[in-house]
């Protein structure tokens, strides 16, 4: 029998240099692409979310076409990704099933279970476009007693050359240099930041944004501001123009928050790098370039490479390591139902209001706003690690599970419990207070940790570090954390636990 080739393309390999389209047969073989209504319900969707993959598989589609590639696209099926493979592979008797390696555990399962089930040879190729394989990164793991980002992220800018001299020695003498950035915003704000490039809908993204409006009408977030990179032109463009306006500012200001402020100099590369429609490794050698030819700071170059050749390299060798465990992970055993404000932004707490509210509007916050704010409050509050990680998933534009679960899960949450950082992100409303201007129009007060205007973060965050005092004190990471209570009276300490108690009771009426 001769080979016949069904290769699958996923909205998330969005790549024309993809290995699978190498050596294809166009009289056997086949390219399927699969736009599943099923997937966007599976996950309760931010609408721009669903309008980001359909577009950007729609433009990539007509790419292959222009091609001659042979190519199937079926829009909006009300079937499953692999219901469909397997029609296509039971009714054109298919040999061969070819794809890269899903970013999602639960998808590779089916993949590979249907291959077997159906007897067909399954060619599952690394994704290329990682600097990590995952034979290299389980290598990496073998007999460590902790596995911790910043020995890897040393190892990584080794082995790729990478701001190191030719002895592998850090560029500037420290591998780190993190101290000189993350300061907040000046107190009279942030001034006028270069806008991102902003590209507007052509006539494939509006009839998606239509079908969107259309097909998932009470999903979460707002079309209105959808002017996200879908094509590679576009994902280019978007890198040269953070390059060109934004790096150079990005270091010193990485964590700083302020209100109308959504994007401050962050780069908005995430989606298009998780589309596959920039290769990261074009964006680090792009940022090396602007560094030697503009003179730009070595911090501000330093903290960019290290979130995408260390935390993104990393956040995704512990998923494909953790899962399927990762997903039940729940170390404090949180059991709470995750606040019904999450979806709306209705609460009276002015950072979650900000937060939530520019996450529904664009589908982006950046790092410090995911991590410090909507996630410090979930694990403070005790909510069950399943219910925040669904929202993670389904909120944000770059949300795929290999990056967004660690993320939660693991970074967030604490819910693998210092499998893979050192302590849990938590902190009071006083952090917020010192990184943002959020609190000045809040009706609470960040420093009152129980009564009339407690903050309920700075109450959350005392009541925890009670709850957990044990765990605390055990490690030198966190003992400092706990030091702090001995300044707390016996009284005020059940006075915050008391309030806590009310505050657990009714998380949607904050
Ligand atoms: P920048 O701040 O400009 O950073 C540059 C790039 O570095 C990003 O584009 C991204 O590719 C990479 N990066 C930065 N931090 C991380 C990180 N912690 N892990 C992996 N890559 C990183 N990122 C996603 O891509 N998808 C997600 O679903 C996701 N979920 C998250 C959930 C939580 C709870 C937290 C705390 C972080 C999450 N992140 C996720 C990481 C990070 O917040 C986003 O990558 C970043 O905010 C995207 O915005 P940007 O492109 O402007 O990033
Ligand atoms: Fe958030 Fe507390 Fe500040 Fe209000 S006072 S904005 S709830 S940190």
């Amino acid at each position: 029998m001769p080979l016949k080739k069904l290769i699958l393309i996923l909205g998330d390999q969005l790549d024309l240099d993809n290995p699978v389209l190498k050596s294809i047969n166009s009289t056997l073989d086949q390219v399927v692409m699969i736009e599943s209504a099923d997937e966007a319900k599976f996950v309760w969707s931010h609408k721009a979310k669903i309008a980001l993959f359909l577009s950007a598989m729609r433009h990539f589609a007509k790419r292959l076409e222009e091609l001659g590639l042979p190519l199937l696209y079926i829009q909006q099926s009300p079937r499953s990704i692999v219901e469909n493979l397997r029609a296509i592979i039971e009714s054109e008797k298919f040999t061969h099933l070819v794809c890269i390696e899903p970013g999602e555990w639960r998808l590779k399962q089916a993949i590979e279970a249907l291959a077997s089930e159906l007897k067909i040879k399954l060619e599952m190729l690394e994704d290329p476009h990682f600097y990590c394989s995952r034979q290299e990164f389980g290598a990496w793991v073998a007999g460590k007693k902790e596995l911790r980002l910043e020995y890897f992220y040393r190892l990584m800018r080794k082995t790729h050359g990478i701001l190191v001299d030719e002895k592998g020695n850090p560029e500037g003498g420290q591998w780190n240099f993190d101290r000189d950035n993350r300061k907040p915003f000046p107190k009279k704000g942030p001034g006028l930041i270069p806008p991102p490039e902003l590209f507007e809908p052509d006539s494939i993204t509006s009839e998606v944004l239509e079908l969107v409006e259309k097909t998932y009408p009470d999903h979460p977030g707002s079309l209105r501001h959808f002017r996200w990179p879908v094509t590679r032109p576009q994902a280019l463009k978007a890198l040269e123009g953070f390059i060109e306006h934004r790096l150079g500012t990005f270091g010193i200001y990485e964590d700083a928050m302020w209100t109308d402020t959504p994007f401050g100099w962050h780069s908005l590369l995430s989606s298009a790098m998780n589309l596959k429609l920039l290769n990261p490794r074009e964006v680090i050698a792009a940022v090396i370039q602007a560094w030697k030819k503009e003179n730009l700071d070595l911090s501000t170059v330093e903290g960019f490479i290290r979130q995408i050749l260390g935390w993104r390299e990393f956040v995704r060798g512990m998923y494909f390591l953790d899962m399927p465990q990762m997903a039940e992970d729940n170390f404090y055993d949180h059991h709470h139902a995750l606040p019904s404000w999450y979806w709306s932004g209705e609460t009276n707490m002015s950072c979650m209001q900000e937060v939530i509210g520019q996450t529904l509007e664009y589908g982006y916050a950046h790092h410090i706003q995911r991590l410090m704010v909507t996630g410090n409050f979930a694990l403070l509050a005790e909510v069950l690690p399943k219910e925040v990680c669904d929202w993670y998933l389904a909120i944000y534009i770059d949300a795929i599970e290999w990056v967004e679960l660690p993320n939660t899960a693991g970074m967030a949450l604490f819910a693998s419990g210092g499998r893979f950082t050192s302590k849990p992100y938590i902190s009071s409303g006083a952090y917020i207070k010192r990184m943002s201007n959020y609190c000045d129009s809040c009706q609470y007060k960040p420093d009152i940790r129980f009564g009339e205007g407690a903050c309920p973060i700075t109450n959350l965050y005392w009541n925890f570090l009670i709850k957990h005092r044990k765990q605390f004190e055990a490690s030198p990471r966190t003992r400092l954390m706990t030091a702090n209570l001995s300044r707390i009276s016996d009284d005020d300490q059940a006075a915050i636990q008391r309030h806590a108690k009310v505050i657990l009771g009714d998380l949607n009426a904050l």
